[in-house]
């Protein structure tokens, strides 16, 4: 069973095969139909992120199908259909523990301590090995939460893979940003996960979504999500974009605001646009990336800012990411730029680098 590995960091992956695991009760073994390239992974194959040990398996995007199931127990996914070998299923990447004080007091299980990754946290030296979706097959520990999708008549396994990550944590950041019907909302940056803040801020019913963006692919692919005011970032000064969001909400600013940049530079830039006593949530840095110079007094105090942070998320936002992708497949399938085979994980990982991609899937070419 083949998984790129990472052995060292800025280093070329290497395919390399490990032996079929032996199951325990309620581990399930998933043939990976397509694994998604996400901003993260090209910080973990740079050793910018602090959680990742080596040599690992890359990948925590999955869609897969099950192939084995362990034990003699029925195994049932989230609402409670039992699963059999065949079944199309998609998981929460995150295994959190239930019973800390994150998990069963403040129902944050984001923030759990024992909270662990598929493709991000463990090495792959110790048996069953096979934990990341840079993988022909992965094993999905008994607590993993399995969402069954044979209902899903239409599935193409790499549209869905970034429901996984970035859909649920925009999902995440949606929801704690508090928008109502008819808010003014400003997401910077539309690559995956300002695609799906455009999605969702809509589905909540904001009146006016702004979106600031350099790639005419992106600003389109926005368009069509239902962003009202499309700033290219690339022609525009930030004070033309000033103009055009104070045009928008009648010199107010905006309900709130989105950091979906994966850079700390346009944090000052979206406060600035927000409307006194509004929301600015910070959700695309996902590494350590040094600090921005804040105003205390101008930017977050007088103005009654709420600075609100999003990491992650929780299972219900994957449930929520399914369904924007299903009223929006066509956009989504477009989103997806690039597949390649698990052997050109390096050009996978290469196209994401670059940024000349949006979004990348890995896939089983058996299976499209
Ligand atoms: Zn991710
Ligand atoms: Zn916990």
């Amino acid at each position: 069973m083949r998984a790129a590995v990472l052995k060292e960091f800025k280093a070329p992956l290497e395919i390399v095969d490990f032996p079929r695991p032996t199951l325990g009760d309620g581990e399930v073994l998933v043939r990976i139909t397509a694994a998604g390239i996400c901003g993260s992974d090209v910080h973990m194959w740079l050793g910018e992120d602090p959680r990742t040990p080596l040599p690992m398996i890359l990948g925590h995007e999955g869609v897969g199908v099950v192939e084995e199931i362990g034990g003699p127990s029925p195994k049932l996914d989230l609402r409670g259909r039992q699963i059999h070998p065949g079944d199309p299923v998609i998981w929460d990447r995150a295994v959190v523990c239930g019973k800390c004080w994150f998990c069963a007091v403040k129902r944050l299980p984001n923030m759990c301590r024992s909270r662990w990754v598929y493709g991000i946290h463990k090495g792959c030296s110790e048996p069953p090995h096979l934990n990341g979706c840079y993988a022909d097959y992965i094993v999905l520990v008994r607590e993993t939460k399995i969402i069954s999708l044979v209902d899903w008549d239409d599935l193409d396994p790499a549209v869905l893979v970034s429901v996984g990550c970035s859909g649920a944590t925009a999902a995440n950041a949606v929801e704690l940003s508090g928008i109502e019907i008819g808010d003014s909302v400003l997401i910077q940056g539309a690559g995956p996960l300002g695609l799906y803040l455009v999605g969702y801020a809509k589905a909540r019913g904001a009146e006016h979504v702004i979106v600031v963006e350099g790639v005419p692919s992106r600003i389109e692919l926005a368009r069509r999500l239902g962003a009202d005011v499309l700033l290219d970032f690339a022609s525009t000064t930030a004070e033309e974009r000033r103009e055009a969001v104070m045009s928008v909400t009648r010199g107010l600013g905006v309900d709130a605001a989105f950091e979906a940049v994966g850079r700390p530079e346009p944090v000052l830039e979206g406060i600035d646009l927000v409307r006194r006593g509004g929301t600015y949530v910070a959700v695309g840095t996902a590494v350590p990336m040094g600090t921005i110079p804040i105003d205390l007094y101008h930017h977050v105090v007088a103005k009654q800012l709420r600075l609100q942070g999003a990491w992650t998320n929780d299972t219900r936002h994957i449930v929520q990411a399914l369904s924007l992708v299903r009223g929006n497949s066509a956009v989504f399938a477009d989103m997806l730029t690039h597949r390649f085979a698990l052997e050109q994980a390096n050009e996978a990982l290469q196209s994401m680098a670059a940024r000349t991609a949006i979004k990348v899937a890995i896939v089983s070419f058996a299976d499209s």
